[in-house]
Protein backbone atom coordinates (compact mmCIF):
# COMPACT_ATOMS: atom_id res chain seq x y z
CA UNK A 1 0.00 0.00 0.00
CA UNK A 2 1.09 3.26 -0.93
CA UNK A 3 2.48 6.20 2.26
CA UNK A 4 2.85 9.67 1.97
CA UNK A 5 4.65 12.26 3.95
CA UNK A 6 3.76 15.55 4.49
CA UNK A 7 5.27 18.17 6.65
CA UNK A 8 3.40 21.23 8.20
CA UNK A 9 2.10 23.75 5.71
CA UNK A 10 2.95 27.26 6.68
CA UNK A 11 3.48 30.32 4.80
CA UNK A 12 3.21 28.71 1.87
CA UNK A 13 5.50 26.25 2.44
CA UNK A 14 6.20 22.67 3.69
CA UNK A 15 8.15 22.09 6.67
CA UNK A 16 9.14 20.22 9.63
CA UNK A 17 8.07 20.47 13.06
CA UNK A 18 10.24 21.61 15.31
CA UNK A 19 10.95 18.92 17.59
CA UNK A 20 11.40 16.74 14.25
CA UNK A 21 8.88 14.21 15.77
CA UNK A 22 6.56 12.63 13.26
CA UNK A 23 3.33 10.45 13.78
CA UNK A 24 1.38 7.85 11.81
CA UNK A 25 -2.16 7.71 10.16
CA UNK A 26 -3.56 4.06 9.30
CA UNK A 27 -5.98 2.52 6.93
CA UNK A 28 -9.04 1.01 9.25
CA UNK A 29 -9.68 -2.08 6.47
CA UNK A 30 -6.34 -3.42 7.73
CA UNK A 31 -4.36 -0.78 9.95
CA UNK A 32 -1.25 -0.33 7.13
CA UNK A 33 0.25 2.55 7.94
CA UNK A 34 -0.85 5.07 5.20
CA UNK A 35 0.48 8.40 6.00
CA UNK A 36 3.55 9.97 8.03
CA UNK A 37 2.93 13.27 9.81
CA UNK A 38 4.65 16.06 11.37
CA UNK A 39 4.01 16.56 14.96
CA UNK A 40 3.81 19.81 15.58
CA UNK A 41 4.55 21.82 18.92
CA UNK A 42 3.81 24.68 20.59
CA UNK A 43 6.64 26.41 18.72
CA UNK A 44 5.00 25.68 15.25
CA UNK A 45 1.03 26.50 16.14
CA UNK A 46 3.18 30.01 16.77
CA UNK A 47 4.58 30.12 13.57
CA UNK A 48 1.14 29.22 11.94
CA UNK A 49 -0.39 31.93 13.25
CA UNK A 50 2.61 34.35 12.46
CA UNK A 51 2.58 33.25 9.09
CA UNK A 52 -1.54 33.78 9.08
CA UNK A 53 -1.05 36.98 10.50
CA UNK A 54 1.54 38.63 8.46
CA UNK A 55 -0.65 37.47 5.43
CA UNK A 56 -3.90 39.06 6.75
CA UNK A 57 -2.16 42.54 8.04
CA UNK A 58 0.35 42.60 4.85
CA UNK A 59 0.24 40.53 2.13
CA UNK A 60 -0.95 39.91 -1.16
CA UNK A 61 -4.51 39.27 0.84
CA UNK A 62 -6.07 42.28 2.50
CA UNK A 63 -5.37 44.19 -1.31
CA UNK A 64 -7.06 41.41 -3.02
CA UNK A 65 -11.02 42.52 -4.03
CA UNK A 66 -13.25 39.96 -3.26
CA UNK A 67 -13.80 39.17 -6.53
CA UNK A 68 -10.31 38.23 -7.20
CA UNK A 69 -10.95 35.77 -4.06
CA UNK A 70 -13.86 34.79 -5.30
CA UNK A 71 -11.98 33.37 -8.47
CA UNK A 72 -9.12 32.02 -6.63
CA UNK A 73 -12.21 29.60 -4.54
CA UNK A 74 -13.77 28.67 -7.65
CA UNK A 75 -10.17 27.95 -8.92
CA UNK A 76 -9.78 25.85 -5.65
CA UNK A 77 -12.86 23.82 -6.73
CA UNK A 78 -11.47 23.33 -9.99
CA UNK A 79 -8.57 21.90 -8.84
CA UNK A 80 -9.90 19.46 -6.45
CA UNK A 81 -12.34 18.36 -9.24
CA UNK A 82 -9.12 17.45 -11.31
CA UNK A 83 -8.15 15.53 -8.93
CA UNK A 84 -11.49 13.99 -7.86
CA UNK A 85 -9.87 10.72 -7.90
CA UNK A 86 -6.80 11.34 -5.69
CA UNK A 87 -8.69 13.26 -3.18
CA UNK A 88 -11.44 10.68 -2.58
CA UNK A 89 -8.37 7.60 -2.42
CA UNK A 90 -6.74 9.93 0.15
CA UNK A 91 -10.31 10.51 2.05
CA UNK A 92 -10.84 6.75 1.86
CA UNK A 93 -7.30 5.48 3.22
CA UNK A 94 -7.27 7.83 6.64
CA UNK A 95 -11.50 7.40 7.11
CA UNK A 96 -11.93 3.35 6.12
CA UNK A 97 -15.19 5.03 4.00
CA UNK A 98 -16.42 3.00 0.90
CA UNK A 99 -14.34 4.82 -1.91
CA UNK A 100 -18.21 5.07 -3.84
CA UNK A 101 -18.91 7.43 -0.95
CA UNK A 102 -15.63 9.56 -0.96
CA UNK A 103 -16.12 9.64 -5.34
CA UNK A 104 -19.82 10.52 -5.00
CA UNK A 105 -20.76 12.36 -2.07
CA UNK A 106 -17.86 13.54 -0.25
CA UNK A 107 -15.20 15.10 -2.80
CA UNK A 108 -18.02 16.36 -5.16
CA UNK A 109 -19.82 18.12 -2.00
CA UNK A 110 -16.70 19.68 -1.36
CA UNK A 111 -15.99 21.14 -5.10
CA UNK A 112 -19.66 22.43 -4.48
CA UNK A 113 -19.14 24.48 -1.24
CA UNK A 114 -15.89 26.08 -2.63
CA UNK A 115 -17.84 26.90 -5.80
CA UNK A 116 -20.32 28.55 -3.55
CA UNK A 117 -18.60 30.25 -1.64
CA UNK A 118 -16.16 31.74 -4.77
CA UNK A 119 -19.53 32.89 -6.00
CA UNK A 120 -20.60 34.52 -3.05
CA UNK A 121 -17.33 36.52 -1.83
CA UNK A 122 -18.31 39.58 -3.66
CA UNK A 123 -22.09 39.10 -2.49
CA UNK A 124 -20.95 39.83 1.46
CA UNK A 125 -22.10 43.63 1.98
CA UNK A 126 -23.50 46.11 4.83
CA UNK A 127 -26.70 47.92 4.77
CA UNK A 128 -27.62 51.34 4.88
CA UNK A 129 -29.40 52.20 7.92
CA UNK A 130 -32.83 54.42 8.23
CA UNK A 131 -31.31 56.53 11.37
CA UNK A 132 -33.45 59.64 12.30
CA UNK A 133 -31.78 63.15 11.99
CA UNK A 134 -29.37 64.21 9.56
CA UNK A 135 -26.99 61.41 9.33
CA UNK A 136 -25.84 58.73 6.88
CA UNK A 137 -25.75 55.28 8.89
CA UNK A 138 -24.33 52.19 7.28
CA UNK A 139 -22.23 49.33 8.01
CA UNK A 140 -19.15 47.24 6.42
CA UNK A 141 -18.80 43.81 6.85
CA UNK A 142 -15.16 43.13 7.30
CA UNK A 143 -13.25 40.01 8.10
CA UNK A 144 -12.47 38.59 11.38
CA UNK A 145 -8.73 38.19 10.93
CA UNK A 146 -7.22 34.93 11.54
CA UNK A 147 -9.06 31.89 11.75
CA UNK A 148 -8.19 28.74 13.60
CA UNK A 149 -10.44 25.99 12.46
CA UNK A 150 -10.52 22.29 14.01
CA UNK A 151 -12.19 19.65 12.48
CA UNK A 152 -12.88 16.04 12.96
CA UNK A 153 -12.51 12.69 11.42
CA UNK A 154 -15.66 12.06 9.85
CA UNK A 155 -15.79 14.18 7.11
CA UNK A 156 -11.74 15.79 6.95
CA UNK A 157 -12.04 17.49 4.04
CA UNK A 158 -15.92 18.36 3.45
CA UNK A 159 -16.00 19.43 6.92
CA UNK A 160 -13.09 21.51 6.74
CA UNK A 161 -14.48 23.00 3.92
CA UNK A 162 -17.48 24.55 5.51
CA UNK A 163 -15.01 26.93 7.30
CA UNK A 164 -12.21 27.33 5.03
CA UNK A 165 -13.89 28.25 2.29
CA UNK A 166 -16.24 30.78 3.58
CA UNK A 167 -13.46 32.60 5.94
CA UNK A 168 -11.61 32.77 2.90
CA UNK A 169 -14.35 34.39 0.93
CA UNK A 170 -14.85 36.77 3.94
CA UNK A 171 -10.95 37.85 3.93
CA UNK A 172 -9.78 36.01 6.99
CA UNK A 173 -6.53 33.56 6.60
CA UNK A 174 -7.01 30.35 8.37
CA UNK A 175 -4.76 27.85 9.81
CA UNK A 176 -5.85 24.41 9.83
CA UNK A 177 -5.80 21.50 12.64
CA UNK A 178 -7.19 18.33 11.27
CA UNK A 179 -8.49 15.26 12.84
CA UNK A 180 -5.30 13.18 13.99
CA UNK A 181 -6.48 10.00 12.19
CA UNK A 182 -7.82 11.91 9.01
CA UNK A 183 -5.04 14.37 7.99
CA UNK A 184 -4.66 13.77 4.02
CA UNK A 185 -6.81 15.27 2.40
CA UNK A 186 -6.76 18.91 4.63
CA UNK A 187 -3.01 18.48 3.78
CA UNK A 188 -3.43 17.75 0.06
CA UNK A 189 -5.70 20.36 -0.47
CA UNK A 190 -2.58 23.17 0.44
CA UNK A 191 -1.51 21.86 -2.52
CA UNK A 192 -4.35 23.09 -4.47
CA UNK A 193 -4.05 26.05 -2.66
CA UNK A 194 -0.31 26.83 -4.22
CA UNK A 195 -1.12 25.59 -7.09
CA UNK A 196 -3.95 28.19 -8.27
CA UNK A 197 -2.00 30.80 -6.65
CA UNK A 198 -3.49 31.23 -3.15
CA UNK A 199 -0.98 33.68 -1.51
CA UNK A 200 1.41 32.53 1.28
CA UNK A 201 0.28 32.37 4.78
CA UNK A 202 -3.63 32.79 3.44
CA UNK A 203 -4.20 28.54 4.27
CA UNK A 204 -1.95 27.13 6.76
CA UNK A 205 -2.18 23.72 8.48
CA UNK A 206 -0.73 21.83 11.45
CA UNK A 207 -1.01 18.52 12.35
CA UNK A 208 -1.00 16.75 16.05
CA UNK A 209 -2.74 16.16 19.10
CA UNK A 210 -5.93 17.70 19.85
CA UNK A 211 -4.95 18.32 23.54
CA UNK A 212 -1.64 20.05 22.80
CA UNK A 213 -2.06 21.87 19.00
CA UNK A 214 -5.56 22.14 18.81
CA UNK A 215 -5.28 23.96 22.67
CA UNK A 216 -2.40 26.24 21.79
CA UNK A 217 -4.39 27.14 18.26
CA UNK A 218 -7.16 28.40 20.84
CA UNK A 219 -4.99 29.74 23.24
CA UNK A 220 -2.95 31.79 20.68
CA UNK A 221 -3.39 35.84 21.48
CA UNK A 222 -2.67 36.08 17.51
CA UNK A 223 -6.03 34.11 16.83
CA UNK A 224 -9.17 36.10 16.40
CA UNK A 225 -11.93 33.60 15.44
CA UNK A 226 -11.99 29.79 16.76
CA UNK A 227 -14.24 27.31 14.86
CA UNK A 228 -14.48 24.01 15.89
CA UNK A 229 -16.24 20.75 14.69
CA UNK A 230 -16.32 17.63 16.89
CA UNK A 231 -17.73 16.52 20.60
CA UNK A 232 -19.71 17.91 23.03
CA UNK A 233 -17.08 17.50 25.40
CA UNK A 234 -14.51 18.87 23.46
CA UNK A 235 -16.97 21.96 22.70
CA UNK A 236 -16.94 22.93 26.03
CA UNK A 237 -13.17 23.14 26.94
CA UNK A 238 -12.99 25.18 23.46
CA UNK A 239 -15.55 27.53 25.13
CA UNK A 240 -13.72 28.05 28.13
CA UNK A 241 -9.86 27.85 26.31
CA UNK A 242 -11.23 30.39 24.15
CA UNK A 243 -12.72 32.59 26.67
CA UNK A 244 -9.77 33.79 28.21
CA UNK A 245 -9.07 35.94 24.81
CA UNK A 246 -13.10 36.44 24.69
CA UNK A 247 -12.83 35.14 21.20
CA UNK A 248 -15.26 34.83 18.52
CA UNK A 249 -16.38 31.07 18.35
CA UNK A 250 -18.86 28.65 16.46
CA UNK A 251 -18.87 25.29 17.15
CA UNK A 252 -20.52 22.66 15.53
CA UNK A 253 -20.66 19.85 17.85
CA UNK A 254 -22.73 16.55 18.73
CA UNK A 255 -26.45 14.96 18.20
CA UNK A 256 -28.81 11.98 18.69
CA UNK A 257 -31.40 13.27 16.08
CA UNK A 258 -34.65 11.45 16.17
CA UNK A 259 -36.32 10.19 13.21
CA UNK A 260 -39.81 10.23 13.19
CA UNK A 261 -42.44 7.87 11.08
CA UNK A 262 -45.73 8.52 11.40
CA UNK A 263 -47.91 5.74 10.55
CA UNK A 264 -49.45 7.58 7.06
CA UNK A 265 -45.84 7.89 6.29
CA UNK A 266 -44.92 6.07 2.78
CA UNK A 267 -43.72 2.83 3.78
CA UNK A 268 -40.66 2.16 1.74
CA UNK A 269 -39.68 5.24 1.40
CA UNK A 270 -39.25 5.64 4.79
CA UNK A 271 -37.83 2.48 5.45
CA UNK A 272 -34.80 3.72 3.39
CA UNK A 273 -34.87 6.71 4.55
CA UNK A 274 -34.13 5.75 7.97
CA UNK A 275 -31.80 2.97 6.92
CA UNK A 276 -29.81 5.92 5.19
CA UNK A 277 -30.13 7.99 8.24
CA UNK A 278 -28.68 5.78 10.35
CA UNK A 279 -26.06 3.84 8.37
CA UNK A 280 -24.71 6.39 6.10
CA UNK A 281 -20.92 6.72 6.51
CA UNK A 282 -20.88 3.63 8.83
CA UNK A 283 -22.82 5.93 10.93
CA UNK A 284 -20.12 7.93 11.57
CA UNK A 285 -22.41 11.26 11.23
CA UNK A 286 -23.15 14.06 13.29
CA UNK A 287 -26.41 14.29 12.38
CA UNK A 288 -27.22 10.51 12.05
CA UNK A 289 -30.81 9.50 12.10
CA UNK A 290 -29.44 7.60 15.40
CA UNK A 291 -33.09 7.59 17.13
CA UNK A 292 -35.85 5.73 15.25
CA UNK A 293 -38.86 7.11 16.46
CA UNK A 294 -41.52 5.29 14.97
CA UNK A 295 -45.52 5.00 15.57
CA UNK A 296 -47.09 1.44 17.25
CA UNK A 297 -49.14 0.62 14.82
CA UNK A 298 -46.57 -0.05 11.93
CA UNK A 299 -44.12 -1.32 14.40
CA UNK A 300 -44.04 -4.82 12.80
CA UNK A 301 -44.16 -4.36 9.04
CA UNK A 302 -41.83 -1.27 9.15
CA UNK A 303 -39.29 -2.93 11.53
CA UNK A 304 -39.31 -6.36 9.22
CA UNK A 305 -38.40 -3.84 6.35
CA UNK A 306 -35.79 -2.37 7.77
CA UNK A 307 -33.69 -5.27 9.26
CA UNK A 308 -34.31 -7.37 6.27
CA UNK A 309 -32.46 -4.11 4.44
CA UNK A 310 -30.22 -3.70 7.17
CA UNK A 311 -28.61 -7.15 6.67
CA UNK A 312 -28.45 -6.49 2.48
CA UNK A 313 -26.03 -3.86 3.12
CA UNK A 314 -22.70 -4.94 1.40
CA UNK A 315 -20.00 -4.49 4.31
CA UNK A 316 -16.19 -4.88 2.14
CA UNK A 317 -13.27 -3.81 1.56
CA UNK A 318 -13.38 0.08 1.28
CA UNK A 319 -11.61 0.60 -1.83
CA UNK A 320 -14.24 -1.69 -3.70
CA UNK A 321 -16.46 0.17 -5.47
CA UNK A 322 -19.37 -2.45 -4.82
CA UNK A 323 -18.86 -1.48 -1.11
CA UNK A 324 -21.76 0.34 0.60
CA UNK A 325 -20.26 -0.07 4.44
CA UNK A 326 -16.74 -0.17 5.21
CA UNK A 327 -15.25 -0.25 8.71
CA UNK A 328 -15.22 1.58 11.40
CA UNK A 329 -12.49 4.72 12.02
CA UNK A 330 -10.33 3.06 14.68
CA UNK A 331 -10.00 0.08 17.71
CA UNK A 332 -10.88 3.04 19.62
CA UNK A 333 -14.24 3.61 17.91
CA UNK A 334 -15.22 0.24 17.32
CA UNK A 335 -14.53 -0.07 21.16
CA UNK A 336 -16.54 2.51 22.29
CA UNK A 337 -19.43 1.07 19.98
CA UNK A 338 -18.92 -2.32 21.20
CA UNK A 339 -19.43 -0.38 25.14
CA UNK A 340 -22.78 0.94 24.12
CA UNK A 341 -24.59 -2.42 22.42
CA UNK A 342 -23.56 -4.32 25.67
CA UNK A 343 -25.00 -1.32 28.06
CA UNK A 344 -28.49 -1.17 25.33
CA UNK A 345 -28.28 -5.39 26.00
CA UNK A 346 -28.02 -4.69 29.89
CA UNK A 347 -30.58 -2.34 30.18
CA UNK A 348 -33.14 -4.54 28.29
CA UNK A 349 -33.18 -3.29 25.26
CA UNK A 350 -34.05 -6.13 22.09
CA UNK A 351 -31.13 -6.49 19.60
CA UNK A 352 -33.17 -7.26 16.19
CA UNK A 353 -29.62 -7.32 14.12
CA UNK A 354 -26.02 -7.01 14.04
CA UNK A 355 -24.32 -6.20 17.24
CA UNK A 356 -21.22 -8.05 16.62
CA UNK A 357 -18.09 -7.70 14.58
CA UNK A 358 -18.97 -9.45 10.85
CA UNK A 359 -16.84 -13.00 10.84
CA UNK A 360 -14.48 -14.14 7.72
CA UNK A 361 -10.91 -13.48 6.90
CA UNK A 362 -11.83 -10.15 4.99
CA UNK A 363 -12.82 -8.36 8.26
CA UNK A 364 -10.01 -9.91 10.60
CA UNK A 365 -7.97 -7.03 10.25
CA UNK A 366 -10.01 -4.04 10.06
CA UNK A 367 -12.49 -2.55 12.73
CA UNK A 368 -15.44 -3.63 10.82
CA UNK A 369 -18.82 -3.43 12.89
CA UNK A 370 -22.19 -5.13 11.62
CA UNK A 371 -25.20 -2.55 11.22
CA UNK A 372 -27.19 -2.92 14.08
CA UNK A 373 -30.46 -2.21 15.65
CA UNK A 374 -32.19 -2.70 18.63
CA UNK A 375 -35.98 -1.87 19.35
CA UNK A 376 -38.19 -1.96 22.64
CA UNK A 377 -35.58 1.14 23.24
CA UNK A 378 -37.16 3.06 26.18
CA UNK A 379 -36.24 6.84 26.18
CA UNK A 380 -33.96 6.98 29.44
CA UNK A 381 -31.93 4.21 28.18
CA UNK A 382 -27.99 5.04 27.86
CA UNK A 383 -28.56 4.09 23.87
CA UNK A 384 -31.30 6.69 23.56
CA UNK A 385 -29.55 9.66 25.04
CA UNK A 386 -25.57 9.25 24.23
CA UNK A 387 -24.02 9.75 21.04
CA UNK A 388 -22.43 6.92 20.20
CA UNK A 389 -21.31 7.72 16.75
CA UNK A 390 -21.43 4.34 15.15
CA UNK A 391 -24.05 2.30 13.04
CA UNK A 392 -26.29 1.24 16.22
CA UNK A 393 -30.15 2.39 15.41
CA UNK A 394 -32.27 2.77 18.93
CA UNK A 395 -36.21 2.14 18.09
CA UNK A 396 -38.43 4.32 19.93
CA UNK A 397 -42.20 3.91 19.42
CA UNK A 398 -44.66 6.56 20.26
CA UNK A 399 -48.52 6.36 20.58
CA UNK A 400 -49.16 9.68 18.97
CA UNK A 401 -47.91 13.36 17.77
CA UNK A 402 -47.36 14.71 21.19
CA UNK A 403 -45.99 11.70 22.93
CA UNK A 404 -43.67 11.51 19.44
CA UNK A 405 -42.63 15.61 19.73
CA UNK A 406 -41.94 15.06 23.99
CA UNK A 407 -39.44 12.15 23.01
CA UNK A 408 -37.78 14.00 20.09
CA UNK A 409 -36.82 16.59 22.32
CA UNK A 410 -36.15 14.59 25.42
CA UNK A 411 -32.56 14.76 24.85
CA UNK A 412 -29.31 17.46 25.27
CA UNK A 413 -28.83 18.14 21.73
CA UNK A 414 -30.82 19.61 18.96
CA UNK A 415 -28.47 19.34 15.75
CA UNK A 416 -31.39 17.56 13.38
CA UNK A 417 -34.66 15.39 12.93
CA UNK A 418 -36.41 13.94 10.50
CA UNK A 419 -40.40 13.74 9.78
CA UNK A 420 -41.73 11.18 7.85
CA UNK A 421 -45.58 11.88 7.03
CA UNK A 422 -47.81 12.69 3.99
CA UNK A 423 -49.87 14.80 6.34
CA UNK A 424 -48.69 18.60 5.50
CA UNK A 425 -50.14 19.87 8.14
CA UNK A 426 -48.80 17.92 11.20
CA UNK A 427 -45.18 17.77 9.19
CA UNK A 428 -44.56 21.81 9.54
CA UNK A 429 -46.96 21.43 13.20
CA UNK A 430 -43.90 18.47 14.23
CA UNK A 431 -40.83 20.95 12.51
CA UNK A 432 -41.41 23.84 14.35
CA UNK A 433 -41.89 21.82 17.62
CA UNK A 434 -38.87 20.15 17.61
CA UNK A 435 -35.85 21.93 19.09
CA UNK A 436 -33.27 21.21 16.23
CA UNK A 437 -31.44 23.36 13.74
CA UNK A 438 -32.36 21.22 10.89
CA UNK A 439 -35.78 19.16 9.88
CA UNK A 440 -35.74 17.45 6.92
CA UNK A 441 -39.33 16.32 5.93
CA UNK A 442 -39.70 13.18 4.23
CA UNK A 443 -36.21 13.06 3.31
CA UNK A 444 -32.82 12.74 5.68
CA UNK A 445 -28.72 13.59 5.48
CA UNK A 446 -29.72 16.16 3.10
CA UNK A 447 -26.85 18.94 2.63
CA UNK A 448 -26.62 21.16 0.07
CA UNK A 449 -23.98 24.32 0.63
CA UNK A 450 -27.11 27.02 0.17
CA UNK A 451 -28.73 25.80 3.16
CA UNK A 452 -27.67 26.81 7.33
CA UNK A 453 -26.56 23.87 9.15
CA UNK A 454 -25.94 23.96 12.91
CA UNK A 455 -27.44 22.92 16.20
CA UNK A 456 -29.97 23.79 19.37
CA UNK A 457 -28.85 23.11 22.68
CA UNK A 458 -25.26 21.39 23.41
CA UNK A 459 -25.36 20.65 19.59
CA UNK A 460 -23.26 23.81 18.97
CA UNK A 461 -23.20 27.64 18.43
CA UNK A 462 -23.78 29.46 15.18
CA UNK A 463 -24.70 28.07 11.25
CA UNK A 464 -22.32 27.09 8.73
CA UNK A 465 -23.48 27.08 5.29
CA UNK A 466 -25.57 29.44 3.37
CA UNK A 467 -25.22 32.55 3.91
CA UNK A 468 -25.99 32.62 7.52
CA UNK A 469 -21.90 31.44 7.71
CA UNK A 470 -20.80 34.91 6.71
CA UNK A 471 -21.89 36.48 10.14
CA UNK A 472 -19.05 33.73 11.70
CA UNK A 473 -16.16 35.08 9.61
CA UNK A 474 -16.90 38.87 9.78
CA UNK A 475 -17.47 41.61 11.93
CA UNK A 476 -19.78 44.69 11.61
CA UNK A 477 -18.09 48.12 11.59
CA UNK A 478 -20.88 50.70 11.88
CA UNK A 479 -20.21 54.22 9.88
CA UNK A 480 -22.02 57.13 10.56
CA UNK A 481 -21.58 60.27 9.16
CA UNK A 482 -22.94 63.86 10.11
CA UNK A 483 -24.51 65.35 6.83
CA UNK A 484 -26.38 68.87 8.84
CA UNK A 485 -24.59 72.05 9.93
CA UNK A 486 -23.27 73.14 13.16
CA UNK A 487 -22.59 69.97 14.58
CA UNK A 488 -23.65 68.84 18.45
CA UNK A 489 -24.68 72.22 20.90
CA UNK A 490 -25.01 70.37 24.23
CA UNK A 491 -22.51 71.68 26.04
CA UNK A 492 -23.29 75.36 24.16
P1 LIG B 1 -13.17 15.39 18.80
O1 LIG B 1 -13.88 16.44 19.60
O2 LIG B 1 -12.46 14.33 19.52
O3 LIG B 1 -12.08 16.09 17.87
C1 LIG B 1 -12.39 17.12 16.96
C2 LIG B 1 -11.16 17.95 16.70
O4 LIG B 1 -10.81 18.64 17.90
C3 LIG B 1 -9.93 17.13 16.33
O5 LIG B 1 -9.17 17.82 15.36
C4 LIG B 1 -9.18 17.05 17.64
O6 LIG B 1 -7.80 16.84 17.47
C5 LIG B 1 -9.47 18.41 18.24
N1 LIG B 1 -9.35 18.48 19.70
C6 LIG B 1 -9.50 17.48 20.61
N2 LIG B 1 -9.30 17.95 21.86
C7 LIG B 1 -9.04 19.27 21.75
C8 LIG B 1 -8.75 20.30 22.67
N3 LIG B 1 -8.67 20.07 24.00
N4 LIG B 1 -8.53 21.55 22.21
C9 LIG B 1 -8.60 21.82 20.91
N5 LIG B 1 -8.86 20.88 19.97
C10 LIG B 1 -9.07 19.62 20.38
O7 LIG B 1 -14.24 14.82 17.79
P2 LIG B 1 -14.05 13.62 16.74
O8 LIG B 1 -14.04 12.35 17.52
O9 LIG B 1 -12.92 13.93 15.82
O10 LIG B 1 -15.40 13.74 15.91
C11 LIG B 1 -16.60 13.19 16.30
C12 LIG B 1 -17.48 14.22 16.98
O11 LIG B 1 -17.66 15.34 16.13
C13 LIG B 1 -18.86 13.71 17.28
O12 LIG B 1 -19.28 14.15 18.54
C14 LIG B 1 -19.72 14.35 16.21
O13 LIG B 1 -21.07 14.50 16.50
C15 LIG B 1 -19.04 15.67 16.04
N6 LIG B 1 -19.37 16.21 14.73
C16 LIG B 1 -20.23 17.28 14.64
C17 LIG B 1 -20.59 17.78 13.40
C18 LIG B 1 -21.53 18.95 13.26
O14 LIG B 1 -21.57 19.55 12.21
N7 LIG B 1 -22.29 19.30 14.29
C19 LIG B 1 -20.08 17.19 12.25
C20 LIG B 1 -19.22 16.08 12.38
C21 LIG B 1 -18.87 15.61 13.63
Amino acid sequence: MEKRKYGLFIGGDWVEAESGETFFSAFPATGEVVAELAKAGKADVDKAVKAARAAFEEGKWPKLSATERGRLLRKVAQGIQDRLEEFARLETLDTGKPIRDSLRIDIPMVVDVFDYYGGLADKIMGETIPVPGNFLDFTLREPVGVAGLIVPWNYPLFLASWKIAPALAAGCTVVVKPASLTPQTVLELANVMNEVGVPPGVYNVITGPGSEVGAALVEHPGVDKVALTGETQTGKLVMEMASKGVKNISLELGGKSPNIVFEDASMDEAVRGALFGIFMNQGEVCCAGSRLLLQESIKEEFLGKLVEMARGIRLGHPLERETQFGPLVSQEQLEKVEGYVESGLEEGAQLLTGGKRPQGEAFSKGFYYEPTVFSEVKPHMKIAQEEIFGPVLSVITFKDEKEAISIANDTIYGLAAGIWTRDVKRAFRVAKAIKAGNIWINTYNMLPPQAPFGGYKMSGIGRELGIHVISLYTEVKNIMVYLGKGGVKWFG
